[in-house]
């Protein structure tokens, strides 16, 4: 059955593999972008999610192209690392404000519709630093770690209603994310991963349409890692 699928930060990188898998099984996607249009074939709002205002807009104007959000992926997300004693108070917030709020932002606004629908996937793109840690990474870690219990919340809240929230926590994936590591930290990285490798994008993406199937419903509350074993025991 052809769901509408909304992807925050779908114009791009992670979240537009994520956005063409659904578009591949048929279903109905939107993204959000804050300025560059959408991907061809993709339905775009533009939207920038630490503006409630925005966010509300965006919804509404995807309710009435391609109805209720059903499935909402929370990918959107930034970093702005330096190691703790020379991160800022504004260092800390937007990075907070952004990927934590940001992602609080749109499980709410969706999940009205979600709550009439009797029916709903909530998936949160974490990251495999939010339970493993990074060093530099404080705001982000802090920021990846807090969708765990928003997810695991929302679960205990909606789901007797067929709305499930779960986290999916990539490890290392090629994209401009990662892309702009050295090529030290980069072999550093594949050293330390049991599969010897970074991710492809699409790696993550069959994750996430994984949790929004029919066969996933009674998978709530969890955190699936794809992060090539990285992570392993946390
Ligand atoms: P990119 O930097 O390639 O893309 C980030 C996306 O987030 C862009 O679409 C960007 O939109 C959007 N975005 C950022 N801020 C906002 C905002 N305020 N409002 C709306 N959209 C915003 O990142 P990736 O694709 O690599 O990462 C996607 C998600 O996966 C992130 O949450 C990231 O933390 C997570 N992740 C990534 C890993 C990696 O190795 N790459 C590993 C683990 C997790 P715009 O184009 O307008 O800037």
């Amino acid at each position: 059955m052809a769901r509408t699928v909304l992807v925050t930060g779908g114009n791009r990188g992670i979240g537009l593999a994520i956005a063409r898998a659904f578009e591949k099984q048929g279903d109905r996607v939107a993204v959000t972008h804050r300025g560059s249009g959408a991907p061809e074939g993709l339905f775009g709002v533009q939207c920038d999610i630490t503006d409630p205002a925005q966010v509300d807009a965006a919804f509404t104007e995807i309710e009435k192209e391609l109805g209720p959000v059903e499935v909402l992926v929370a990918n959107a997300g930034v970093t702005d690392d330096t190691l703790l004693l020379r991160m800022s108070e504004e260092q800390f917030e937007r990075v907070i404000d952004t990927n934590l709020k940001g992602s609080f932002r749109v499980a709410k606004r969706a999940s009205s519709k979600m709550l009439r629908a009797k029916w709903g996937r909530i998936i949160f793109i974490s990251s495999v630093v939010g339970l493993y840690g990074g060093p530099g990474q404080v705001n982000y870690a802090a920021s990846k770690a807090g969708l765990v219990g928003m997810a695991r919340s929302i679960t205990r809240e909606l789901g007797s209603r067929n709305i499930t929230a779960n986290v999916v926590a990539p490890g290392f994936i090629e994209t401009e994310m990662t892309a702009v590591l050295s090529e030290a930290r980069q072999a550093e990285i594949i050293k330390a991963v049991p599969a010897g490798r970074l991710a492809n994008p699409d790696e993550v993406a069959a994750a996430v349409t994984f949790l929004a199937g029919d066969g996933a419903a009674y998978i709530n509350g969890a955190v699936l890692p794809v992060d090539g074993g990285l992570g392993m025991g946390h």
